[in-house]
């Protein structure tokens, strides 16, 4: 997928074919679309300032709101009061980081809790600043759930925050320091960052451009690796939600759950690795499940018998 199919679809938009080096003969339909994106499970920050809050870019608007206040103003206190990167408002004890990093020879570093701002990062002065009751320091210790509901009146800070809740990331803080994510929320913090910048450019496009958008291509490679059968489904929530939203997305993926859920399979075999390399069954779940050349089939044809019979009974 990262080899063939991503540099296909940019090639093809540069209409640059690098000859002999390429390995595909023919894309179509890329004209379609306006962006193609890989989403994995890497990181989406590897320091303590890269938080959910600064990621799916809504602090920004939360620090407006501080600064908006009266006690701000008469301080004179502007948005960069209430940021932990910069000097001025943050505890200086730790950096704005909340933790402090403890090195001691010969055992791996370890960290705690910053004794300047109680992990609240930010100094006394600033902390003393309350919108509707909370500090900015509260606030980052709010869980997603929480701030949602708490900025409710503020729809440029709640609905990316609702949209969270909605794909099972309620239960993050704020303030949550990326790298303690896992590498299924780190995944589905981009894919609804994703889903957020898709629909802000849809906006975009039919009033200012007064045109359809363009969709965007997704490429997943094994998305569900080390998540839980619950993580499987709020993932497969948000990639409906991206279809639904008129985008297209690829993943490549041995769960029978998320193969049953597509609109169309192309399973590639018959073995693993150098034995395999060809298509052996294309088309919906329910016609590959009955092809005599997957090997998939079978099984296949188990998780849909499940999950009708379950549709069934639901219905
Ligand atoms: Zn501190």
């Amino acid at each position: 997928m990262r080899s063939v199919l991503l540099p296909a679809v940019q090639q093809s938009w540069a209409r640059k074919r690098t000859n002999g080096s390429s390995d595909w003969k023919k894309i179509s339909g890329t004209e379609f679309l306006s962006a193609v994106y890989e989403v994995d499970q890497s990181p989406i920050g590897k320091t303590s300032r890269s938080i959910p809050a600064t990621y799916v870019k809504i602090f920004d608007e939360i620090r407006k709101q501080f600064a908006q206040l009266p006690e701000s103003r008469i301080r004179g206190y502007d948005p960069s009061r209430f940021s932990f990167n910069t000097e001025g408002g943050r505890c200086e004890v730790c950096a704005g980081q909340g933790l402090v990093k403890l090195e001691m020879n010969f055992l791996p570093s370890s960290y705690v809790l910053c004794d300047g701002c109680r992990g609240k990062r930010f100094n006394a002065q600033t902390l003393t600043v309350e919108f509707n009751g909370r500090s900015i320091g509260d606030i980052l210790e709010m869980t997603i759930e929480e701030a949602a509901e708490f900025f409710r009146p503020q729809p440029r800070i709640y609905h990316p925050l609702q949209l969270l809740v909605e794909t099972g990331l309620g239960y993050l803080q704020l303030g949550q320091p990326s790298p303690t994510l896992s590498g299924g929320e780190a995944q589905r913090l981009k894919l609804v960052s994703e889903l957020r910048a898709g629909l802000a450019r849809d906006r975009y496009e039919r009033i200012r451009k007064n045109r359809d958008p363009k969709s965007t291509l997704y490429l997943l490679e094994e998305p569900t690796i080390g998540l839980h059968m619950a993580d499987v489904q709020l993932l497969l929530e948000v990639l409906h939600r991206l279809v639904d939203e008129g985008n297209s997305v690829v993943v490549i993926e041995h769960n029978l759950d998320v193969i049953a859920e597509a609109d169309y399979i192309v399973d590639i075999g018959p073995e693993a690795g150098a034995d395999g390399g060809y298509v052996v069954a294309t088309g919906t779940p329910e016609e590959v499940s009955i092809n005599r050349a997957s090997r998939t089939a079978p099984f296949l044809a188990r998780v849909l018998g499940i999950k009708n019979g379950r549709s069934r009974s639901a219905a």
